[in-house]
């Protein structure tokens, strides 16, 4: 058997594709628009991409599998996963239609789908990114939150409470998306803003996977630090979720009627909810899995044995069904460390407590020392990861809060440039 997997990195996660496949006996096929910097993991080169022309790209696929087509295509990214579903299409292979695939990162276009299958939607309006913030900022009610269409980890999401600060963060959002690590994208999300009503609330992750239209949750996250702005930093995220039973009955089907309401039919979902008395508001389905390390946060029996979320997904691409697989039973949950404020960073104290703290399984700093490191909103990466495991949600949290405390950061603030005059 032999899966395409399509990524923009060459982290954890493809790692952890690449043992899972070892393990299944899976051939995989890496497909990226980052080749000059892959380390090769399968001793096998690497299809390249490009990730703005799909058209291009497919083609090149299907001309790199020449006549043997592989079994399943899978995506780790949000742009990837809008190429995978040309390949699946290409292929004849089981995924979602394209135009769903393409909607599932357009944060307009899936409100406006949202919308119109009758889902609790906030008040959004998008705008040019050179529109005049101040004529925006007038005639509209706060609190509201600016987005960009296109970007994920929360980056350029930010809160307005009132005109003053919607012209600040319109103007830092529009500095943002013209960067040049933006603009090389050349993707034209990036030439619009969402502007929507701020939805109070407690957030919810969801992870699970379609098969042909049929949603299965595999777990759903708390998020039990509030998230209310001005920023939206990712931290904790616990499983099982404590919300009442009723409450995660709503979160799974709106999350299934959101996957449908985008066209999503097949292969792994990512999905953010805020959930108040109006009911729950689904901010977005993302058709790939959780990002990063995080996954590891999720562990599955099959047959009596322990897999990761990337061998579940791999068995899910290549038909296998998923009847014998359940979620472990213990409780589990991952803290991603936010960057406090820019700076240089020097490096950590405390890793070695915070490892040896009970129900804390690991402590992994990502963060490279001496490099410059950007919080959110212009940011887009984090510290670094702790997981915990134990019999219970709160233990869980408990165990990541106690262990980020004993973590304490050396970042230097940024030294300013003196011009010898
Ligand atoms: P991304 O794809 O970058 O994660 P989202 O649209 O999911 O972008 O927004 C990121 C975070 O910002 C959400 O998880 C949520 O905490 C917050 N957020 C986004 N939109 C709203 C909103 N309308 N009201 C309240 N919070 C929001």
């Amino acid at each position: 058997m032999t899966v395409l997997l399509l990524a923009t990195t060459t982290g954890y996660q493809i790692r952890s594709f690449s043992d899972a496949a070892r393990a299944l006996d899976v051939r995989l096929v890496f497909g990226s628009d980052r080749c000059d910097h892959l380390d090769d993991p399968w001793r096998d080169a690497a299809i390249p991409v490009r990730f703005h022309d799909l058209a291009g790209s497919t083609r090149r696929i299907v001309e790199a599998f020449g006549g043997t087509p592989p079994d399943g295509v899978l995506a780790v990214g949000d742009r990837p996963s809008v190429l995978a579903a040309h390949a699946a299409e290409a292929f004849g292979l089981p995924g979602n239609p394209p135009d769903a695939a393409a909607r599932s990162r357009n944060k307009r276009a899936a409100r406006e789908a949202f919308q119109a299958a009758g889902l609790p939607t906030p008040e959004y309006r998008h705008v040019p990114v050179e529109s005049d913030a101040r004529a925006l900022a007038d005639g509209q009610s706060y609190p509201v939150v600016v987005k960009p269409l296109g970007l994920s980890g929360s980056r350029g999401v930010m809160r307005a409470d009132n005109a003053a600060s919607f012209v600040a963060v319109f103007t830092r959002l529009r500095r943002l998306l013209g960067s040049i690590d933006i603009r090389l994208e050349r993707d034209q999300l990036h030439d619009a803003v969402l502007i929507e009503a701020f939805i109070p609330g407690r957030e919810f992750a969801v992870e699970g996977v379609l098969t042909a239209g049929a949603f299965s949750p595999f777990a759903i996250f708390d998020k039990p630090d509030p998230l209310d702005g001005p920023f939206f930093e990712e931290t904790i995220y616990v499983t099982p979720s404590r919300a009442d039973e009723h409450t995660q009955r709503s979160i799974v089907t709106s999350v299934a009627a959101a996957a449908r309401a985008l066209g999503l039919v097949h292969g792994p979902v990512h999905a953010e909810c805020r959930v108040n008395d109006q009911g729950v508001y689904v901010l977005e389905v993302a058709a790939r899995p959780i990002g990063g390390l995080c996954s590891r946060a999720l562990r599955f029996m099959h047959r009596g044995k322990t897999v990761s979320l990337e061998e579940v997904l791999l068995r899910h691409a290549i038909g296998d069904p998923l009847d014998d697989t359940g979620r472990e039973l213990r409780a589990s949950g991952v803290m991603m460390i936010p960057i406090p404020h820019r700076g240089v960073f020097r490096g950590v104290d405390g890793e070695e407590l915070a490892r040896g703290l009970a129900l804390i399984e690991a402590v992994h700093i990502t963060a490279k020392a001496d490099t410059l490191l950007t919080p959110l909103p212009e940011g887009r990466s984090y510290l670094g990861f702790i997981f915990a495991a134990g019999d219970t949600p709160d233990a869980v949290e408990q165990a990541l809060r106690a262990a980020h405390r004993q973590l304490v950061f050396r970042i230097d603030r940024d030294v300013p440039i003196v011009v010898p005059g």
